[in-house]
């Protein structure tokens, strides 16, 4: 099966400076991507290539098999079949929500155009909001609004940027999922670049962790978290502790982690070793004989999120239901199950 978006070894400068370099990623039709990364990585830059707005100076760009950026090639953005959603919405404000939809669907007659509009109005659940001019909706509605006009012309990917941005974070992961939802039911393959972990998480299949311009982790938001590929990768995703460990003759770590003894893993005596310690390595056990000083906290609703003290100074995070209350300074009882643990060798 041919994929529906293929990024081959592609790089972009601007002059001299590679803002993005030989990237590679590639989308199955219906599948939610994910470009990912701190401010400056390079996502925007990607995500204009792919539209056709910016031309590539390495590798390749193609739909559905039909290549349309390759260094001296570039089909232009209206050629390509692309629906964009951006951060402002970008609404038409002298057009109502039924106008705003049948924007892009000039090539039709009135009445597959009518229908056309009706049936991105359901999807999206505004069917009863037609006529309303885009400032009498609220952020998430005209979101919604410029989600239906990017998907009536069926383009063969929709691209995403921040699209969730302007709006505050409780309505933003509800309407990243309730997002998600709609791209699944209307089987669209997208892209959403984000800065923002969680919303990747909660509506993408497959996240591409840009750092620098360049890949760092290609894979599934299941995998960034726990198989994280590098120090980086392992640090910008989810929380957790980077903490230094050496292991002594009988596998024993110089702290009171225990015995570190995963069967996969073999190391010397003497080795020294990285470990990533996410919250959820580390458990609550009232009656623990183990007790780590409370180094700070913080109130997160349901839990609270505790920075626990190891002997030697360093400190790891552990999650705790927030009635096991406990205040800095003083001592939680915990067991560490580092089962699933990752450990870099430097
Ligand atoms: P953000 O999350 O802040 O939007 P981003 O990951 O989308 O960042 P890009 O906007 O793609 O990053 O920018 C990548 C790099 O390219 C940055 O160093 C940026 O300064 C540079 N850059 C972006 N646009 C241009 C341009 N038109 N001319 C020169 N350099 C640019």
């Amino acid at each position: 099966m041919t994929s529906q978006l293929a990024v081959q070894q592609v790089s972009v400068h601007y002059g001299d400076f590679a803002a993005v370099t030989d990237v590679s990623m590639q989308l199955e039709p219906g599948q939610i991507g994910c470009l990912l990364g701190p401010s400056g990585c390079g996502k925007t830059t990607l995500l204009r290539a792919i539209a056709g707005f910016e031309p590539v100076s390495a590798g390749q760009i193609a739909l559905h098999g039909q290549i349309l950026s390759a260094p001296g090639k570039l089909t232009p953005p209206e050629q390509r079949r692309v629906g964009m959603v951006f951060q402002d919405f970008a609404l038409f404000p002298h057009l109502n929500v039924e106008r705003n939809i049948g924007f892009g669907l000039a090539g039709m007659n009135r009445e597959e155009r009518r229908q056309r509009v009706a049936e991105f109005l359901d999807l999206v659940g505004l069917a009863q909001y037609a006529k309303a001019w885009p400032h009498e909706l609220s952020g998430g509605q005209q979101q919604r609004v410029s989600l239906a006009r990017a998907l009536a012309p069926r383009p063969e990917i929709l691209l995403m940027d921040e699209p969730f941005s302007s709006l505050d974070t409780e309505l933003r992961e509800q309407l990243a999922g309730e997002v998600r939802e709609l791209l699944k039911e209307s089987r669209v393959t997208t892209i959403l670049v984000t800065h923002d972990q969680y919303e990747a998480f909660a509506m993408t299949d497959h996240v591409t962790l840009l750092q620098e311009g360049r890949v760092a982790q290609s894979d599934t938001p299941y995998n960034l978290y726990h198989n994280p590929a590098n120090e980086f990768v392992a640090e910008f995703i989810g929380q957790g502790a980077m903490i230094s460990v050496t292991i002594d003759e009988a596998g024993n770590m110089d702290n009171q982690l225990g015995p570190l003894d995963r069967a996969h893993d073999h190391w010397q005596p003497g080795q020294s070793l990285k470990l990533l310690i996410r919250p959820d390595d580390i458990e609550y056990v009232s009656h623990s004989e183990l007790r780590l000083k409370v180094a700070g906290k913080a109130f997160r609703g349901a839990q609270y999120l505790y920075e626990l003290a190891l002997a030697d100074g360093q400190r790891v995070p552990c999650l705790t239901p927030s009635h096991v209350d406990v205040a800095v300074g003083g001592e939680l009882p915990v067991h560490f199950d580092l089962r699933h643990v990752v450990v870099f060798r430097p």
